[in-house]
């Protein structure tokens, strides 16, 4: 799926945040988002994230403008995306069904329908998928521990694999390693780019430029007062 943002104008109480903002992500690529703090970045995070209508311009998913098209159409778009927070908001429960509960809000009623029918023969739902994505976090050994006992940087893992879980076609991530060491950084920035060859595409928003020059192809810079600046990763990174 490819998104498409397109000369967006947004603010709160008629400060704005965002004067002409055009960004594009398409699937199997990573986007970085970065800027200093308060400028803006979890503001277009949650426009892309479809959680806010812009005050102008365009959203677009595979060419459906989000906001001009019916509320089902929206909704759709909403569930092809995966998102993971600055800190992981598990229950208290194994990792396993932390990581099941991203694959219970099913896309389609085939899908639904499908999941109940595994439920009645007696196997677990969701298994593979969820030992698959917890693989690529490095935590399906773990998964019948409990959540709770895990630290910042394994919970956050967790998260990370709930939303690869669910296959999602764009995966939108909000400073995902700003309380994370640098060993639990590297689990996640390796999972990016296995989300990146899984053609999802990626969008983070990090405080972090090492960050951003490790794991995106693009990156654009909000520079505040409403600009933004996109371009390739070494070009943004090439010294003056
Ligand atoms: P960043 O993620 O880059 O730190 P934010 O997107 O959180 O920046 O915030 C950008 C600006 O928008 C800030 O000035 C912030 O105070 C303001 N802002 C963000 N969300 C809201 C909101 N819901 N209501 C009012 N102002 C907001
Ligand atoms: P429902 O409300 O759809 O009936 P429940 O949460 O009451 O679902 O769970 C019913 C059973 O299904 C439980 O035994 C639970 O272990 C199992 N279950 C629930 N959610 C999942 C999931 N995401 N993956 C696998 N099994 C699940």
């Amino acid at each position: 799926m490819t998104l498409d943002v397109t000369d967006v104008h947004h603010g709160y109480n008629g400060d704005p945040v965002f004067e002409e903002v055009s960004l594009s992500v398409s699937p199997g690529e990573v986007v970085a988002i970065i800027g200093p703090s308060g400028v803006g970045k979890s503001t277009l995070l949650r426009l892309l994230a479809l959680f806010e209508r812009p005050d102008r311009g365009r959203i677009e998913y595979d060419g459906t403008d989000v906001w001009a098209a019916p509320e089902r159409r929206r909704l759709a778009c909403r569930r092809r995306i995966g998102m993971v927070f600055q800190t992981a908001n598990l229950f208290d429960a194994s990792i396993r069904r932390n990581v099941e509960y991203g694959l219970r809000v099913r896309r389609s009623w085939l899908e639904r329908l499908k999941w109940h029918l595994e439920r009645l023969t007696g196997e677990a739902p969701g298994t593979g998928e969820t030992l698959e994505a917890l693989d690529v976090v490095g935590l399906a050994d773990s998964a019948t521990q409990n959540a709770a006992s895990l630290s910042g940087g394994e919970a956050q893992r967790v998260a990370f694999a709930r939303a690869l879980a669910y296959d999602p076609d764009v995966l939108l991530l909000d400073e995902p390693t700003s309380d994370l060491d640098p060993r639990n950084t590297a689990v996640i920035e390796d999972a990016v780019l296995e989300a990146r060859d899984r053609e999802i595409g990626v969008v983070v928003a990090t405080h972090d430029m090492n960050q951003a020059e490790r794991v995106a192809d693009r990156v654009a810079v909000l520079l505040g007062d409403g600009i933004i600046e996109v371009g390739e990763t070494a070009t943004i990174f090439e010294a003056p």
